[in-house]
């Protein structure tokens, strides 16, 4: 089964992939985690997309559509896309990619979310830098001050990108690029709607519900 999780910066798609990711097997494609680790690795992509990333707005959908590309045979289990397909483009050009392969889309979960309360969400966030458990300053931080629960790690990391000014930038993205693709999958019936400013539980299990039907 092969799902894309919809949703602006912070709605908690990259939560729940990785919730889905150890619940049923299936792998998370996450253009952004891609990006991050080209530029991590110094790479020709990384350099390219440093500044646009830096930014808050959307690298080219030729680099991103054959990172999905070469990462697609790793989700034989199904893939859950987070952060992917953010244009119309990009869903055209997923739509071929999964028909090449015999795979077509079950689902198109939308989270739906305030924004307001997103930028708080996203401004908060850190991860242990050793083992990346995911954290926030005021919904739910480490249980000892400056000490990772899982590892133990006294090393935090913040993303560039997780900044007031670039996340409104983000969500402007998202609100004039993203949002209008929802049609394309309307079209299509494949567009669910979940409440996404609920617990992380609460979230799960609507898409657990979703999943199931
Ligand atoms: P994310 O981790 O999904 O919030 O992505 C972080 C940043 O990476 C975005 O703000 C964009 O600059 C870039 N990015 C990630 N995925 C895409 C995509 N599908 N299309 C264009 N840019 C992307």
């Amino acid at each position: 089964m092969d799902i894309i999780l919809l949703g602006p910066p912070g709605a908690g798609k990259g939560t729940q992939a990785k919730r889905l990711e150890s619940a049923r097997g299936m792998t998370q494609l996450s253009t952004g985690d891609m990006l991050r680790a080209a530029r991590k690795a110094d790479s020709p992509i990384g350099a390219q997309v440093r500044d646009v990333m830096d930014r808050g707005e959307l690298v080219s959908d030729a680099i991103v559509s054959a990172l999905i590309g070469e990462h697609l045979e790793d989700a034989a289990n199904g893939a859950i896309f987070d952060g992917y397909p953010r244009t119309q483009h990009q869903a055209e050009a997923l739509e071929m990619l999964l028909a090449e392969r015999g795979r077509t889309l079950s689902h198109v979960i939308e989270l739906v979310v305030d924004e307001d309360a997103l930028v708080r969400r996203i401004v908060g966030r850190f991860t242990c830098g050793e083992c990346g458990q995911m954290y926030h300053e005021d919904f739910h931080p480490p249980k000892k001050e400056g000490v990772c629960d899982k590892c133990g790690s006294t090393e935090f990391k913040r993303r560039p990108d997780d900044n007031e000014e670039t996340v409104r930038k983000r969500m402007e993205e998202y609100r004039a690029k993203t949002a209008p693709i929802l049609p394309f999958y309307e079209e299509r019936g494949l567009v669910r709607q979940v409440d996404g400013m609920g617990s992380v539980e609460d979230v799960a299990a609507s898409i657990d519900a979703i999943l199931d039907s």
